[in-house]
């Protein structure tokens, strides 16, 4: 049976897992890609890296040379080809990397700031990470930057380690925790790589610097051991066809081109091939499939290798005609002579289109656009988190006719009549159109910008309306007078605020049948003391002195009302509506109830 299984698993063929790097700015996504191409390409010889399209691919012989003097210990058997870097680290390729919704990058490495910790684009990955179900690493960057660090260059990390001082031992450690700590707060569990007994349930940190090179053996390891722990299945090759595109590029002398990733499968030269545009499916056929030089030789521009046909998994260029409209993080088609082609073009519109349907929409809410379809995905994601409602979806440029979309919300409800551009172009005539119809366009390259802009937007907006509405608000509450230092031009009264808050401006009054209208007005507090210091609001329970103004008030204290029964703030269905617009979502749920009560005491529908 033994024999069996081995045979069966040589005849297996793995394709090389896709890798993507993401992370904060400026935590040394780009150095430790460099980092990890160059120690691969050290003295001119690339042992087999292959510079791709928008990837490297690392093979697994320069893996096993880099990681040769612990990967016994750790007893690694190395079963894949190699790694496919992709090149460009971030969301934008991560989110690309799609189809139909799930995640086609194998594993991605979270790179961390070692000194800095979690920061705002580390969580904004993690959660995308999530999203697309991917298995993830984290890399603990810049241990250099450890106080009184002493640096082996290139050295794997847990012999690095040992050649540290104790304050240096001390100060790692303490990050490491830190890290841990703040990865709980996330709900994910953390170790550690060589202290992580169970890679499914434990998140891996590998402490790497992409300046000195410790730990970049190690990252290249665990990437190696999860995949193959974890994933193995995922990434056993396969002729279908698989593969998606991540950018649409101009190339001087070669027209428009995309960039692809060749996840399963073949592409050659003159295949018919079908993509989605944003104006529908795209026919066209492979003029050429092509990729840089070798890394070894001296790069001239425009100087590319043309490959007649390539297999998974594979970062090219493939140059066709009528590219321009072609949409980014959708999967190319490939026509067979027995396909049907109208079959292939309805799957190509649906990719598009189920996106655009997935994203929950109501009839109010903010419009959304972004460059690509992944990116679209993501940032509706996000949205939904925040709990922003979206009404209308779009991706590519913004033209007039979204902002138009747009602006049908400055009837519905103004707050909302904003277009949020995520890392798309603004067309001359949009922006134009956004100035005349006063629709606010708010435009980020990263997600999470949105969060601090779109709240800076609905805070004005509430303002704005708070002040307009200011004196027409009156907040509930129920007072019992428990002294009557002043019957009248000005009452001067001790009360207890027994329900709701008491704030200066409001009106009060109290139900009497014997009084036109039903209601004795009392007057309009002027000002409320507490401990004889002035305050502007008293809360439940507080006890204070209040100054009400009477002039122009047609009662009389003794004779329309009294001390004896309880007195409330004065409320009508203008009141109500001025504070629900203004401070409806700090409205309490006693507040909410008191209004409820009061709508009975004044009678009103
Ligand atoms: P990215 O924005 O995440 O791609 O970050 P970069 O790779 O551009 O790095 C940001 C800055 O940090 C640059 O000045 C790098 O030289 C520096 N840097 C990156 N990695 C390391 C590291 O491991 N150690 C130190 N000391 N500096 C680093």
């Amino acid at each position: 049976q033994q024999t069996e299984t081995n045979t069966r698993e040589n005849k297996i063929e793995y394709r090389s897992p896709i890798i993507c790097i993401l992370g904060h700015v400026d935590t040394g996504k780009t150095s430790l890609l460099d980092k990890i191409r160059n120690t691969n390409v050290q003295g001119g010889e690339a042992r087999g890296i292959t510079q791709q399209i928008g990837a490297s691919f690392i093979p697994i012989e320069a893996i096993k040379e880099q990681t040769k003097s612990f990967a016994e210990k750790v007893k690694m058997d190395f079963k894949l080809p190699g790694l496919l870097l992709i090149d460009t680290p971030g969301h934008e390729s991560f989110n690309n990397l799609r189809s139909r919704g799930s995640g086609l990058c194998d594993v991605a490495v979270l790179v961390v700031d070692i000194m800095h910790g979690l920061e705002a684009q580390t969580i904004e990955s993690i959660n995308l990470l999530r999203m697309r179900n991917t298995p993830f690493i984290v890399a603990l960057n810049k241990v250099d930057r450890i106080y009184e660090w002493k640096t082996c260059v290139n050295t794997n990390f847990v012999d690095a380690y040992k050649q540290q001082s104790k304050p240096a031992i001390q100060e790692f450690d303490s990050k490491v925790k830190e890290t841990i700590a703040a990865l709980a707060g996330q709900e994910l569990n953390s170790e550690l790589w060589w202290r992580n007994k169970d890679y499914k349930k434990v998140v891996s940190l590998v402490p790497t610097s992409a300046q000195t090179g410790e730990g970049i053996a190690d990252l290249m390891l665990v990437v190696i051991q999860v995949m193959q722990k974890l994933m193995l299945e995922k990434v056993i090759y396969q002729e279908k066809l698989q593969c998606t595109l991540l950018e649409v590029k101009v190339i001087e002398g070669l027209g428009c081109t995309i960039d692809v990733i060749l996840v399963n499968g073949r592409l050659k030269e003159g295949d018919k091939i079908v993509v989605s545009g944003f104006n529908g499916p795209i026919e066209t056929n492979i003029r050429s499939i092509i990729t840089p030089p070798p890394l070894t030789e001296s790069r001239v521009k425009s100087q590319f290798i043309q490959h007649q046909e390539i297999k998974a998994a594979m970062g090219v260029k493939i140059v066709a005609s009528g590219l321009e409209k072609a949409v980014p993080g959708t999967s190319l088609y490939v026509v067979d002579e027995d396909d049907d082609i109208n079959a292939i073009k309805a799957e190509a519109i649906k990719e598009v289109e189920s996106v655009l349907n997935d994203i929950e929409t109501s009839g109010i809410g903010v419009s959304i656009q972004a460059s690509t379809i992944g990116s679209l995905e993501a940032f509706s994601s996000f949205l939904k988190k925040i709990k922003i409602p979206v009404a209308n979806v779009a991706v590519g440029p913004v033209a007039k006719k979204h902002v138009m979309s747009a602006a049908i919300m400055l009837e519905k409800d103004p707050k909302y009549a904003i277009l949020l551009a995520f890392d798309v172009k603004i067309e001359d005539s949009a922006k134009q159109a956004a100035n005349d119809m006063k629709v606010k366009i708010l435009s980020e390259e990263t997600i999470y910008l949105f969060e601090k802009k779109l709240k800076d937007h609905f805070d004005e907006i509430r303002q704005k309306l708070r002040e307009e509405t200011a004196n027409k608000c009156v907040w509930p509450c129920i007072l019992q007078v428990t002294h009557v230092f002043h019957r009248a031009n000005a009452i001067i009264v001790g009360v207890k605020v027994k329900e709701g808050t008491l704030h200066i401006g409001t009106p009060i009054a109290v139900p009497n049948p014997s009084v036109e209208g039903g209601v004795a007005n009392i007057g309009v507090v002027q000002t409320i003391k507490l401990n004889e210091k002035d305050v502007l609001i008293a809360k439940k329970d507080d006890a204070v002195s209040v100054a009400i103004d009477d002039t122009n008030m047609k009662t009389t204290f003794g004779r329309h009302f009294d001390e004896n029964v309880p007195w409330y703030s004065r409320i009508s269905r203008d009141s109500i509506n001025s504070l629900k617009e203004g401070w409806g979502d700090e409205l309490t749920q006693q507040d909410a109830q008191l209004l409820k009560f009061l709508k009975t005491v004044f009678k009103i529908q």
